[in-house]
C-alpha cells in the first residue's frame, strides 16, 4: 500500500477498531473459565471470563476452608468445636459470620436465629430420619433457643448450656461473598457463581446484557420466573428444598420458626432476596420465610438496600419496584401476572 492509499484507508482501519473495541465482548468473547464442585452440602458452579485456572484454584481453595471451618459437621472447625465445647476461638471468617448473623437476629426480631440446631436437629432435618417431635419435646427445645445467649467477645464465642449454633442459613451467602471477592480482586471481568440455585454475579456479562438468573418453581418442576439484573446476589429461601410430608399430608421444611419450634408456616412458597451483601441476603430470605410477605414488605420498608421476589402459596408473585420490571415469570407460572409491592 503505497502512502496515499494508507492515508485514504486509515480513518476505515480507525472505524474497524474502534468498533471492534466497543463491541469486543460480542465479536471476541474473553476467555471462559469454568469449574463445578461439590462443598457446603451443595454442588457449585463458577464461570469467569477473563480469567484463568488460578483463579478458581484459589475460590476452590477458598470454598473448602469456610465448609471445614463453618460447617457443624466438620469436627475441627470453629463451628463444631463451638457446639461441642460450648466454647470456641474464632477465626477471622467465623468471628464476621457471627456478628452478621446476630445482627440479623436482632433486626429481625429472633425470626432469623441460628441457636435453632436443637430443633432442626429434632425433627430429623440433620439426618436422614424426619419425625414430628411430641409437643413436650419441641417446649423443652424452645428453651435453649435464643441468640441473645450467644456472646462473642476478644475473638471468642460462648454458648448457654445445651444451645447450639448452625450456620446454614448464612454460609452460602457469605461464601458468594468471599468468591466474588477472590473473582474481582483477581481483575475478571465477569463472573457467575451458583451456590445450589443461589447466585452471585461480578461484573457485566459479557455480551453487555443483564445477566439472567432463575428463580425455582418452589412447588413443582422447572423455574417459576427469571431476574434481569446487574451485578449482586440472588439468595432464595422456600420449604422445597428440605422437607417432608407428615401422616396428616402436611409439607414439614427444614426453616423452623424459632417462636414456635415448628417448620415455618408463613402461607409463603419462596422467598427471594437480592442486594450488594450476600450473607446478609441469605439471612434474611431464611428469615423471610419465617416473617411472611407482610411482615418482609415492612421488613425491606423500613430498612430497604435489597430487592424482595416473594411467592405465595396461593401462587401469586410479588416483587419490591427496584426489581419489579425485571421479573420475567415463567414454566408453570407463565402466566401469571407479578404484583409490585407499594413502597
Ligand atoms: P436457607 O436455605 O438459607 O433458608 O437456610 C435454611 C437452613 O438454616 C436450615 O437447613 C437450618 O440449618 C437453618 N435454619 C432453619 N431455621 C432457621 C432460622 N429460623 N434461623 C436461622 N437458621 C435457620
Ligand atoms: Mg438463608
Amino acid at each position: 500500500m503505497n502512502g496515499r492509499k494508507l492515508y485514504l484507508a486509515l480513518p476505515v482501519i480507525i472505524l474497524a477498531a474502534l468498533l471492534a473495541f466497543a463491541h469486543r465482548g460480542r465479536f471476541f468473547p474473553p476467555r471462559e473459565a469454568e469449574r463445578t464442585l461439590f462443598a457446603m452440602d451443595t454442588v457449585i458452579s463458577i464461570t469467569a471470563y477473563g480469567a484463568d485456572d488460578a483463579v478458581l484454584d484459589e475460590c476452590a481453595a477458598a470454598l473448602s476452608r469456610l465448609e471445614n471451618d463453618l460447617s457443624v459437621t466438620k469436627e475441627s472447625g470453629t463451628i463444631a468445636r463451638l457446639n461441642r465445647d460450648k466454647q470456641a476461638e474464632l477465626t477471622p471468617d467465623a468471628e464476621l459470620l457471627l456478628k452478621e448473623a446476630i445482627s440479623v437476629s436482632k433486626m429481625t426480631g429472633g425470626a432469623f436465629d441460628i441457636s435453632v440446631r436443637p430443633l432442626v436437629k429434632a425433627w430429623g432435618f440433620t439426618s436422614d430420619e424426619r419425625r414430628i417431635p411430641p409437643d413436650a419435646e419441641i417446649e423443652r427445645l424452645l428453651k435453649l433457643v435464643d441468640y441473645r445467649k450467644i456472646s462473642l467477645e476478644n475473638g471468642r464465642a460462648k454458648l448457654g448450656a445445651g444451645m447450639e449454633a448452625d450456620l446454614g442459613g448464612i454460609a452460602k451467602g457469605y461464601a458468594g461473598d468471599v468468591l466474588s471477592a477472590i473473582l474481582r480482586s483477581a481483575g475478571v471481568s465477569a463472573a457467575v457463581v451458583n451456590l445450589g440455585g443461589n447466585v452471585s454475579c461480578v461484573g457485566a456479562k459479557p455480551d453487555g446484557k443483564s445477566w439472567r438468573i432463575a428463580v425455582k418453581n418452589p412447588a413443582g418442576d422447572g423455574i417459576a420466573c427469571i431476574l434481569e439484573k446487574g451485578e449482586g446476589h440472588v439468595i432464595t429461601s422456600g420449604a422445597y428444598e428440605r422437607f417432608f410430608t407428615g401422616e396428616d399430608g402436611k409439607i414439614y421444611g427444614h426453616i423452623i420458626d424459632p417462636g414456635t419450634g415448628r417448620p415455618a408456616g408463613s402461607g409463603l412458597l419462596s422467598v427471594t432476596v437480592a442486594g450488594k451483601n450476600g450473607a446478609m441476603c441469605d439471612a434474611l430470605s431464611t428469615a423471610f420465610f419465617v416473617m411472611g410477605a407482610g411482615a418482609a414488605a415492612d421488613f425491606w420498608r423500613e430498612h430497604g438496600g435489597f430487592e424482595l421476589v416473594i411467592i405465595t402459596k396461593d401462587r401469586k408473585i410479588f416483587a419490591t419496584p427496584g426489581i419489579f420490571p425485571h421479573v420475567v415469570p415463567a414454566g408453570d407460572f407463565a402466566s401469571v401476572k407479578v404484583s409490585e409491592i407499594p413502597r
